[in-house]
């Protein structure tokens, strides 16, 4: 791996640029790395394990799209599809039959799929669950966890209130009227005591349009739901009439062929997809029980539309993405690969009040916090830790998600020479402690 130690002329004559044209100098605020003291990556190509960016630094990624890429970076038969899908036309707004064969291979990967509605982005995926769990039911409470993120949905974008239910929960975001929250109820992750409690309480009776939650949660560092939680929130839903969203646009198909939900033996009304699904390209999806997704227009009064849903291009090479990781062992052998990285840094953290939670191919290293249960374990996090710790790695060619409370995603792509580099260059970093 060559580390180039010379100033990133190039990348800071960007950066400068982009600040003047786009806000915070990106499309997304992640990417402006604001909670680590380091000019932006501003990446020029990539491919397996690898990107390249524009000064020429290599890094190996563990950040893979946000988790997008469990191929790799510009697989070859990844490439080969949307080429020859882009070739007879990149988009129609007329139905083709490869949505039709894409729709044929979710609904029979993912159990609790019957019916599929393709969409652009995790965001239209939960914010069309959210709007056909309020049709279906007629109801309007949303329940939702802290810690939990399921796009940038006015309703969603909620921080929990002090008391264990706290109706007046706050947006995290200006812009968002009062009222777009006022039926949105956020609780603690893996709280058991809390969602008994709100399901209990009479001015809820009859009120809660559905439940939604990440299986795994993914966008506070990896934290994984407790099985008897989801349990609880499997028999509350049913016993009061509220559907049960699986959030799985980070999971589906990434911590198991069949989803997080079939992973953990409990059986949603709703499911949205994204990330992996679309092979690279904007690509997302609603599905579950024929019985509510025929609620959705034309057939039913649940309005949902997009010019680009669909899409030729995106279709075809998520089509050959879910070829791929239908392949006998797929899985086992990305659990492999992630373990080669992982194990001895579990080990190595077993008597530091560090921590490394993992499942499947994706993890998370807390710093001053045990195995999380809820985002309030989070508060005492190292931050300074993991900015020394993020420069280190990124120093030495290694990249990972530029914040504290993000996942690190491991790809078939990446090779055994990469992972046990990157191992030894954490465990040198470790050892200074
Ligand atoms: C990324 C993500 C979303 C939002 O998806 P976008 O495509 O970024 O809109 C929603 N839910 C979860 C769990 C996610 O990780």
């Amino acid at each position: 791996m060559e580390v180039l130690l010379e100033k990133r002329l190039k990348t800071e004559e960007i950066v400068k640029k982009s600040r003047s044209l786009l806000p915070g100098g990106v499309n997304s605020p992640v990417r402006s790395f604001p909670d680590v003291d380091l000019l932006p990556l501003i990446v020029q190509e990539g491919k397996g394990d690898s990107v390249r960016d524009v000064d020429g630094k290599e890094m190996i990624d563990y950040c893979m799209s946000w988790g997008v890429l469990i191929l790799g970076h510009a697989k070859d038969s990844i490439v080969e599809a949307s080429v020859k899908a882009i070739q007879k036309g990149s988009s129609f707004g007329i139905h083709t039959q490869i949505e039709t064969e894409m729709a044929e291979k979710v609904c029979a990967l993912v159990p609790a799929i019957e019916m599929v509605r393709f969409v652009n982005s995790g965001t239209e995926a939960t914010s069309t669950a959210i709007r056909l769990a309020r049709g279906y039911t007629s109801r309007n409470v949303i329940v939702k966890f802290n810690g939990n993120y399921h796009g940038h949905v006015d309703s969603l974008l909620v921080k929990a209130g002090s008391g264990v239910i706290d109706i007046n929960d706050e947006a995290t975001s200006k812009g968002i009227p009062k009222d777009s929250v006022k039926d949105t109820v956020c609780l603690e992750y893996n709280d058991i005591e809390g969602v008994k409690e709100l399901f209990s309480r009479s001015e809820y009776r009859g009120k809660i349009a559905a439940v939604i939650l990440e299986p795994v949660a993914g966008n506070m560092g990896v934290i994984p739901a407790d099985k008897a939680f989801l349990d609880v929130l499997a028999q509350e839903t049913r016993k009061s009439g509220a559907l049960l969203i699986i959030d799985e646009v980070i999971t589906g198909f990434r911590v198991s062929l069949h989803g997080a939900a079939d992973f953990y033996g409990i059986k949603p009304d709703l499911i949205t997809l994204g990330k992996v699904i679309g092979g690279g390209f904007p690509v997302a999806a609603i599905g579950g029980r024929r019985e509510i997704m025929n609620r959705l227009a034309p057939i039913g009064e649940v309005y949902q539309a997009g010019t680009l849903s669909g899409n030729p291009v995106a279709m075809n090479a998520g089509y050959q993405t879910l070829q791929e990781i239908s392949k006998p062992g797929f899985y086992e052998d990305l659990k492999a690969k992630t373990d080669i990285l992982t194990k001895p840094i579990q080990e190595r953290l077993k008597k530091t009040p560090h921590s490394l939670v993992q499942v499947g191919s994706m993890f998370s290293l807390f710093f001053n916090v045990k195995n999380p249960k809820t985002r309030h374990d989070l508060d005492k996090m190292d931050l300074d830790y993991f900015k020394r710790f993020f420069a280190y790695l990124f120093e030495k060619g290694i990249y990972i998600p530029p914040s504290a409370f993000e996942t690190w995603f491991v790809s078939s792509a990446h090779t055994e020479e990469h992972l046990t580099y990157t191992r030894d260059v954490i465990l040198s970093f470790l050892g200074k402690l």
